[in-house]
Parts: structure tokens; C-alpha cells; sequence
């Protein structure tokens, strides 16, 4: 019989996992969602209801236990999602919650949007290329668990390496490498055909595995692809992870801006210096006559940043090269179509490592 470890034996271990408190299996009571098994490792999202929360640790331990003797398994994740008493986020300042150690890490950039489709995810690739073209190590991180767009922007269904054996045993696994960057999501990780419904705190309960449990390479900036919106989610994350600064990607309409003001306001009440605020979708650049029309208005991003005192990163058009680049997987950073446009992602680039002295 081959060694070599299977979704069924995966399976047939977590079953004879008992969860104390409903006395069933973790297979049986449908607690066991995103199974992964990436060569020696393994691991998947265990779901307990909102009161258990942390309570629950002793069951997540016992599921990694099970995987791990699972033969041919050689690394364990579970990621434990539960409901935190959630009452009151935060109002003011950040609570004195613990940091997420990330020793190998020395700047953490958050790109967040007031909401989604603004092209967050989009800038926050070509961000993170632009950077390492500029000689920084860079790594990405994929915290938009809702609707994880990097496996499809980087165009890889990869799944993480496991960590080598004799390597620190807190750290599963390895970053996806992708065109030089050090990636993370939980895309890599969960099947794309079977989506997990995500509440507030597993969010960060699964943010930070991908924090701790990757060992990350020696980086200059890691990048985080942040959850769109200002929820707790996102708020937390700002308080648990030493994030150096915020990036903010607005459209220049009024609505998506008022919007960007929340993301503003959340950060500085937490404490978060903005480094900026990127407008996206700027003008749209006809490819056929080459006119340049402000479809959702233009200039209303860098208006805001003057009155709110943060800087103007820059304003990327609403081309449509950006678009089929990045559907296609080949952001558009790493190409020679548009050189006008890459100019715009690496001005970006520049102000932003200046804003971390790291150029
Ligand atoms: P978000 O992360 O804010 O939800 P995405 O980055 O997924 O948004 O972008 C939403 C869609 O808009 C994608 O299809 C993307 O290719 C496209 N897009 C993003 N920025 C631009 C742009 N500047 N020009 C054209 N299309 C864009």
C-alpha cells in the first residue's frame, strides 16, 4: 500500500476526533471544511460555534494531533473559527491586545478599500511587484478570505510546500513563490468550488495562521490584501499585526470616497499611520481613439487626501489591460504592454518605500 496520504485517510483520522461538546466526530458533525494535503502537510478550517471560541483550543490541538498520525504526514494546520465576544469592537484607541510576532518581517503594509470592487486586490499585486522591482523582498498576503483573488491574479493553484523537516515546528508551511513575491491565501488553501462562510473573528483566527504558521523568508515589506470594508475584522488586524502603515484605494466618486474616509478614520483611531491614499479607476483610456474620459469623476481621491492631510499616492487609470492582466494571472507589472501604466504603479511603489524609508 502506498504511503502516501489521501483526502480519505485525512478523513477517516478526523472522524474519531470527538468533539466533547456535541459528541460527535468532526467529520459527522460537519465541522470540518477546506481539507488541504500539500505533500507532507495537511490541514483544514474547524468550525465551533461563536460561544466556544478559544474553549475550543484543546479540540483544534487534538484534529492536528490526528492528521499528524496520519502516516506520510508530516505538518499539521488547523485553523480553529469561532466567534470572539465581539460587544463592542473598539471605540477610540486599540485595546491592549498582544501582537502577532513576525520577527522576519519588517514593514507590513495594509491595502485596504471603504468596500469592495474598487481594485484593491488588483493594486495591491502590482504594489507588491512594482516594490520588489525596486530591489525590496516582498511578500503578499491574501487577508481578503471572503473572496481570495491572488491564487487567480498570480495565476496558480498551488498549494503552500510544507515547511522542511527541522525547521522551526511552529511554521507548517511555505509561502507560494510567485514572480518573485512570497505569497499567502487562504485561496491556496480551500477548494474554490466550496466556499466557506466566513463571521467576523475567523477571520483574523485564520489572518493570523497565515501570519504564524508560514515561514515567511527574510522581507523587506510584507504586503496584506486586506478584507474590503472597516468591520471588526479589519479592525482587529490592525491591532494584532504590527502594521507599519495603511494603503487606502479609492475610486474617485463620492460615494467609494466617503467610504475610503471610514478605512481612514479606522486606522488612525487604531493607531495605524496612512501612508496614502491610491485613486483607482481614475480616467478611462479608450484603446481605439485613445481619449481619456473621467468616467467616475477624477481628481476626487487626491482633493480628499489634501483635506484630510494624509498623502496622494497617485491615480491609476481605468484601462482595460489592467483588467485582462490581472484575470489573466499575469499582473500587469510584469509585462511591457503599458509601459505609462507600470510608471504609475512604480511612482506608487517609490512614494510608498519612501514613506518606509526603505529607499
Ligand atoms: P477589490 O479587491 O477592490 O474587490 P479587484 O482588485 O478584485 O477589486 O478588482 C475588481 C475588478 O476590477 C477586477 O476585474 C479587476 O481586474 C478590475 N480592475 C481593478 N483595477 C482596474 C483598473 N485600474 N482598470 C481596469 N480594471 C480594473
Amino acid at each position: 500500500m502506498s504511503k502516501t496520504p489521501t483526502r480519505e485517510m485525512l478523513l477517516q483520522a478526523l472522524a474519531a476526533v470527538v468533539d466533547p461538546v456535541t459528541g460527535q466526530g468532526l467529520v459527522a458533525g460537519g465541522q470540518v471544511s477546506g481539507l488541504f494535503i500539500a505533500g507532507q502537510a495537511a490541514g483544514f478550517v474547524l468550525e465551533v460555534p461563536p460561544e466556544r471560541g478559544e474553549a475550543a483550543e484543546p479540540l483544534r490541538q487534538a484534529a492536528e494531533a490526528a492528521l499528524l498520525a496520519v502516516p506520510g504526514i508530516a505538518k499539521a494546520s488547523v485553523i480553529l473559527t469561532a466567534h470572539r465576544a465581539p460587544a463592542h469592537p473598539v471605540r477610540h484607541k486599540a485595546a491592549p491586545t498582544a501582537k502577532i510576532a513576525t520577527p522576519e518581517i519588517r514593514h507590513i503594509i495594509a491595502v485596504a478599500s471603504g468596500k469592495g470592487g474598487v481594485g484593491k486586490s488588483t493594486t495591491a499585486v502590482n504594489l507588491a511587484i512594482a516594490l520588489s522591482q525596486q530591489g525590496l523582498r516582498v511578500g503578499l498576503l491574501d487577508a481578503d478570505i471572503y473572496g481570495p483573488s491572488l491564487p487567480r491574479m498570480l495565476g496558480t493553484n498551488a498549494r503552500p510546500a510544507p515547511a522542511p523537516s527541522g525547521s522551526d515546528p511552529a511554521k507548517k508551511m511555505l509561502p507560494v513563490p510567485a514572480f518573485g513575491l512570497a505569497c499567502m491565501s487562504i485561496g491556496f488553501m480551500l477548494d474554490e468550488d466550496k466556499p466557506v462562510i466566513w463571521r467576523g473573528p475567523m477571520v483574523m483566527g485564520a489572518i493570523e495562521q497565515m501570519l504564524r504558521d508560514v515561514a515567511w523568508p527574510q522581507l523587506d515589506v510584507l504586503v496584506i490584501d486586506l478584507p474590503p470594508g472597516t468591520g471588526d475584522a479589519q479592525l482587529t488586524l490592525a491591532q494584532r499585526v504590527h502594521v507599519t502603515g495603511a494603503v487606502i484605494v479609492s475610486t474617485p466618486q463620492d460615494i467609494a470616497l466617503i467610504d475610503a474616509r471610514k478605512g481612514l478614520f479606522m486606522f488612525q483611531k487604531t493607531g495605524v499611520p496612512v501612508l496614502g491614499i491610491i485613486e483607482n479607476m481614475s480616467v478611462f483610456h479608450c484603446p481605439h481613439c485613445g481619449h481619456d474620459t473621467p468616467i467616475f469623476g477624477h481628481g476626487g481621491a487626491r482633493d480628499e487626501a489634501a483635506r484630510l492631510g494624509v498623502p496622494f499616492l497617485g491615480a491609476i487609470p481605468l484601462h482595460l489591460t489592467i483588467r485582462t492582466t490581472s484575470d489573466a494571472g499575469t499582473p500587469l507589472m510584469l509585462g511591457t504592454a503599458e509601459p505609462a501604466l507600470q510608471q504609475a504603479y512604480s511612482d506608487i511603489a517609490a512614494r510608498v518605500a519612501a514613506g518606509l524609508r526603505l529607499l
